[in-house]
């Protein structure tokens, strides 16, 4: 999909909270929050993290507000006396804070609504707003968003300054609201000179798929080409801008998709399961899956997907060899002939489970994960898949490289684009 954005329209964040400096708890809204203002179009650039201290709160809105004409801040607004965004705010605007009679109205009936005996001091103080701050509804929570436009200076614009709550949902809930749409109203009117798109891709590593892109690209098109590796595969960001930088762009989407048609994830966030899933249920057909070394994550990644039960029948964790002969019916000298980890007890799950749940597409997975367990010929991430279909089975081995989790994830996401392959006959 190609969405409009800017360039140049600056941004920053400020997250709030003691918990992330001492490192009891990752900075997701960070990296959400991110995330979600570059694909609006902003540049994001700053993020500082400070604890829960008026003072340093006051410092690192004052930075960011010099960084970006938008600021988000989370943390730090909730009722108890260790959360002190409201007050680093006031002071540093060099404002008092007032309570607010219409919120203390909403706070009371919520207090109420949830069998309460009323509003209690602590949760008075979400009434705080420091002068000049517009309260917004938190639909998910009590603590209410603020809002400041903060006027311009001698040296800067006009700037908008949000404070969130800290808790994801809440701040997700604002930004995806009221919140996010004020936020892109800051962008300027001729947002669609520059536009962007993203190709999400699996099974090719970073640097072979940066060899072909660009060796297909033609220079006329003036694309900037961004890569964003991860164990699942690789996000590759196409943009353009200025003169007809929607066709340029256009163009050049349409030829990387061509080009890397058989590792494509046609899914708006790229998640393989889903595309497998659609794939299935376009055609009327059924998966069954026999999970040794992943011991059942491809049944979780495809009953991740909602309405999954209309494709996936089921699965087993075949992980003993007594299991993969009594539940899923591999022959005991296949087993004893080949070791576990060949083709032929790949294939043979694959039959087995396809066979056992009537299914259309049986898969068999079968590998060792690590640390331990390597043998003779069959290192640590070697792994054998079998896809078994009415028309054939076959079986296919590859070496994956990382940790027992890294492993395990590569090895489903494989098994996911194998079975893509096969029901969409590519
Ligand atoms: P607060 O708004 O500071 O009271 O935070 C409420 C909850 O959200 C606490 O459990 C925090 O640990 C959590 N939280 C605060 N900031 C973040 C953040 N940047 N990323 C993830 N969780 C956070
Ligand atoms: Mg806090």
């Amino acid at each position: 999909m190609i969405v409009p954005t800017t360039s140049g329209t600056s941004a920053a964040l400020v997250t709030i909270g003691d918990e992330l400096l001492l490192g009891d708890r990752l900075d997701t809204n960070a990296a959400w929050i991110a995330r979600a203002l570059s694909d609006w179009g902003f540049e994001v650039r700053l993020h500082l993290s400070v604890g829960d201290d008026e003072a340093r709160i006051g410092w690192a809105i004052d930075e960011a507000l010099e960084a970006g004409e938008v600021v988000v801040v989370t943390g730090g607004l909730g009722p108890t006396s260790d959360d002190r965004t409201r007050e680093g705010v006031a002071g540093w605007l060099g404002v008092s804070i007032e309570e607010s009679a219409e919120l203390v109205a909403a706070l009371e009936a919520r207090a109420r609504e949830r069998g309460g005996a009323g509003l209690s001091h602590l949760n008075r103080r979400l009434a705080g707003v420091p002068a000049g701050g517009v309260p917004l509804h938190n639909s998910r929570g009590s603590a209410p968003a603020l809002l400041f436009e903060i006027p311009p200076t001698a040296d800067r614009s006009a700037r908008l300054l949000a404070l969130l709550p800290g808790v994801p949902a809440e701040m997700k809930g604002f930004m995806e609201g009221e919140v996010g749409e004020r936020i892109r109203a800051r962008r300027p009117a001729d947002a669609s000179a520059a536009v962007s798109c993203t190709v999400h891709t699996s099974g090719l590593p970073e640097s072979v798929l940066a060899e072909s892109v660009e060796g297909a690209l033609p220079s006329e098109l003036a694309l900037k080409v961004a890569y964003r590796p991860s164990i699942l595969g690789v996000e590759i960001r196409l943009s353009a801008e200025g003169d007809e930088a929607e066709d340029r762009l256009r163009r050049g989407a349409f030829m990387v998709e061509e080009l890397l048609a058989p590792y494509r994830i046609d899914h708006p966030d790229g998640d393989l399961a889903a595309t497998v899933g659609r794939a299935l249920s376009d055609r009327g057909q059924t998966i069954a899956v026999a999970e040794s070394c992943t011991g059942g994550l491809m049944a979780k990644r495809l009953t991740d997907i909602p309405g999954s039960s209309s494709y996936f029948l089921g699965g087993v964790v075949s992980y003993s060899d007594a299991v993969k002969s009594a539940l899923v019916g591999v022959p005991n000298e296949t087993l004893a002939a080949n070791g576990a980890v060949s083709d032929e007890v790949a294939r043979a799950l694959a039959e087995g489970i396809r066979a056992r749940l009537a299914s259309d597409i049986g898969i068999g997975i079968t590998g060792i994960a690590g640390p331990g367990g390597a043998v003779p010929g069959k290192p640590v991430g070697t792994v054998w898949f079998g896809v078994s279909s009415r028309a054939a089975t076959r079986g296919e081995m590859v070496r994956f490289a990382g940790t027992r989790a890294e492993i395990r994830a590569r090895a489903v996401q494989h098994a996911l684009r194998l079975t893509l392959l096969e029901v969409t006959g590519a």
